[in-house]
């Protein structure tokens, strides 16, 4: 049977979206995710059980399975397994993006210097180490040592992503609050368990100003294949760079529409990715299409529902086309399997996705609305992800969203005033979080009721 190996950090909508276009398909698809080997299983979907910290043993658990079970094309959800992927295609002999590539792609500093080695518009940037005391500030003043050249500029970590972490300073005041916020995240206990020496290094660079896409590709064989850009309406000036809406198509002019996925497709090229997902994100101004990243992966989880294809009839497709549109997640499988992407193009109406923000840091206690939002004209689906009493931690050390809204209409300006109309109908409830007391306070409290 033919099999896709997908690596993802855990089982998720997106996992189940791949199970669904799996089967619709005939093909069968083996997870490897990054989770606890000591417990036989939990998922009961029959993963190879990785560590995305430990690269070298992770592509040889997978090398090993495959020996039994013949994997016959790789895919990548997510950053932090995109490199595995990579390995593992290499060793199989199967085609996706060179090891080296999608190391650079997962690494802002690296992608920086190869942009700008190949030519390519960048912002002026420099790395800062963040040693055990931080060398940007002096212990005894909030003054920063290394004042950058000019402001605003942008500190942000190498390797996390979402904008996480990611923020602007307008002086040396701001910079050295920023940097010092930066650091403590890059300290904290969840970012640590990544174990990743890149969470030692800070970038810091120039903002640049202008309107954001995002573009979704497929390189094949050194291709690039436009899936769709993403016109990105909410002004992103920071401080901190909440995604929200993403619309498509891009209502932006066709030559400027063109320049950017020449832009795109020179990043990836000067990256070195060649073959698979690409999901990039660029900055558009008189200067000209400053592209900010290139993941060697497609669009994250959720968002992906906010991309369906239709076939241009493929008569040497060796897979039978539906007769419906498709999801991303059954194109990617298909390209995994060695199918062209130009066989595909988006489907014909405008769409696009809201990923709800968090507006302040607290236990979400529900959300009210709804139904109402879901009967906004336009409104596809609303998936509220966040759960009840869970901690709500906001931008930029957050990494999650409250939920996703869809909606589907004729014209991008539609969908754009479904998903805020949507939005309004919500009404979320998130109480202060309960102080923690200190062993200290507990003792007062117990004395003096
Ligand atoms: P991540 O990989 O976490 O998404 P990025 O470096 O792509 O990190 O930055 C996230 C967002 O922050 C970008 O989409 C953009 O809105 C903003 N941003 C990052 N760097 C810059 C910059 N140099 N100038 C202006 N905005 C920036």
């Amino acid at each position: 049977m033919t099999r896709v190996l997908v690596l993802a950090a855990t089982t998720g909508y997106q996992t189940r979206s791949f199970g669904e276009a799996a089967e619709r398909l005939g093909v069968e698809l083996v997870f490897a995710t990054d989770r606890c080997h000591l417990i036989e299983d939990p998922w009961q979907d029959a993963a190879i059980p990785i560590r995305f910290h430990d690269e070298d043993a992770s592509v040889a658990a997978i090398v090993d399975a495959a020996a039994l079970r013949r994997i016959d094309g790789v895919l990548a959800v997510g950053d932090r397994p995109t490199v595995i992927a990579a390995r593992v295609a290499q060793a199989l002999g199967v085609p996706f993006h060179p090891p080296e590539a999608a190391a650079v792609a997962r690494h802002k500093e690296l992608t920086r210097e190869r942009l700008r080695d190949a030519g390519l518009p960048v912002p002026w940037f420099f790395p800062v180490a963040l040693g055990p005391e931080s060398s940007a500030t002096r212990p005894e003043s909030p003054v920063p040592n290394l004042v950058p050249l000019s402001y605003p500029c942008v500190v942000k970590p190498v390797a996390l992503s979402g904008s996480r972490g990611v923020m602007r300073a307008d002086d040396p005041a701001t910079f050295a609050i920023a940097f010092e916020r930066l650091r403590a995240l890059l300290r904290s206990p969840d970012v640590r368990a990544e174990r990743n020496e890149a969470h030692a290094t800070a970038l810091v660079e120039e903002f640049i100003p202008g309107r954001e896409y995002a573009v979704e590709a497929l390189l094949h064989h050194g291709v690039l294949h436009l899936l769709a850009i993403f016109d990105k309406p909410e002004p992103l000036d920071g401080p901190f760079f909440e995604e929200t809406i993403y619309v498509t198509p891009s209502s932006s002019p066709a030559d400027l529409q063109d320049r950017i996925v020449e832009a795109v497709s020179a990043a990836a090229t000067a990256i070195g990715l060649s073959h698979g997902p690409v999901h990039a994100e660029c900055r558009v101004n008189a200067e000209g299409v400053f592209v900010l990243e290139v993941a060697a992966r497609p669009i994250g989880g959720l968002c992906a529902r906010a991309l369906n294809f239709s076939a241009i009839r493929n008569p040497r497709s060796a897979i039978r086309d539906p007769q419906s549109a498709i999801r991303l997640e059954e194109l990617l499988l298909r390209h995994a399997l060695g199918e062209s992407p130009g066989a595909w193009r988006r489907e014909r109406d405008a769409s696009g996705v809201m990923m709800i923000p968090i507006p302040r840091r607290g236990i979400f206690r529900g959300v009210a609305g709804v139904d109402a939002a879901r009967a906004v004209p336009d409104v596809d689906d609303i998936r509220i992800t966040a759960k009840p009493d869970q901690l709500l931690v906001p931008l930029p050390e957050g990494a999650s969203y409250l939920g996703f809204i869809f909606a589907r209409a004729s014209s991008g300006s539609a969908v754009e005033q479904a998903l805020r109309a949507a939005h309004a109908r919500l009404t979320f409830a998130i109480d202060p979080e309960v102080p923690v007391l200190t062993p200290g306070q507990i003792h007062y409290n117990l004395q003096h009721g």
